[in-house]
């Protein structure tokens, strides 16, 4: 039995894993009966950060499981790393499986919106930073491999890098359109089209993209696959996110 949907037992291992490190993890906002937290490094300046965050959606635990095992495993280097992580954006979600917020809202479509208590503690936690990257880790129910959103702006795109990657560990996607739109070789390259998001509302990673992140990746895994198979290809773009921007990757 796994305890991915266990939001105490998470963020247990996260107060653990900060310790070790030499670090604290820090409490954002309580919503609901749930207090929200990040984990923020000391490396971490205004610019040229990773930001990375997990379970905006209760229901893609593989990508809250994903992060942590991630941290664990690199506990050791952690500190060196410029880093904000947050280890879970929807806990009430994630405890009940659930992709939406208690109230209904699907959290990922409300960044627009700052009186939202999340938006506003994520917000006010990535202050004016620049990040180099940031990876919203995601899954996909009716997904049949691997694949990521690459919002456009720096070239080269990294995104065939990172799902070379995971290969080893989860096929790409096969399917040419994924919820209405193209994909190829488990890419889909948004243009960030204004008028679709007023009417949708703003994901993160919208918002990101706009005022925050040169780039910009939504991943997400198959979530019918293996709950360690999924938390491998989230570990290993993760790895591949840090290795390019540590060693000044164009
Ligand atoms: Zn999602």
């Amino acid at each position: 039995m796994h305890r991915a949907h266990d939001y105490r037992f998470l963020i247990q291992r996260w107060r653990s894993l900060a310790r070790s490190a030499g670090m604290r993890l820090e409490r954002l906002v309580t919503v609901g009966k749930s207090d929200l937290f990040c984990l923020r490094t000391p490396e971490l300046g205004a610019e040229g950060g990773i930001y990375i965050s997990a379970g905006i959606h209760g229901d893609e635990a593989g990508s809250t499981e994903a992060l942590v095992t991630w941290a664990e495993e690199n506990v050791s280097r952690l500190r060196t790393l410029p880093l904000l992580l947050f280890p879970c954006l929807n806990p009430w979600g994630l405890i009940r499986n659930c992709r939406f917020a208690e109230n209904g809202d699907d959290l990922n479509r409300v960044f627009h919106r700052d009186e939202i208590p999340l938006v506003q503690a994520v917000k006010k936690a990535v202050g004016d930073r620049r990040f180099a990257v940031s990876l919203m880790l995601h899954e996909d129910y009716d997904g049949q491999g691997l694949y990521l959103y690459e919002v456009q702006r720096k070239l080269p795109f990294w995104g065939e890098a990172l799902l070379e990657a995971a290969r080893p560990v989860i096929p790409i996607e096969g399917r040419v359109r994924v919820d209405g739109r193209k994909a190829a070789a488990g890419i889909m390259r948004p243009k960030v089209d204004f008028r679709r998001f007023a009417k949708i509302g703003y994901p993160e990673a919208v918002w990101l993209h706009l005022d925050h992140s040169d780039r910009t990746f939504t991943v997400e895994t198959p979530s019918e696959f293996a709950l360690s198979q999924r938390v491998a290809a989230h570990r290993a773009v993760i790895d591949e996110c840090v290795r390019r921007v540590i060693s000044g990757q164009e």
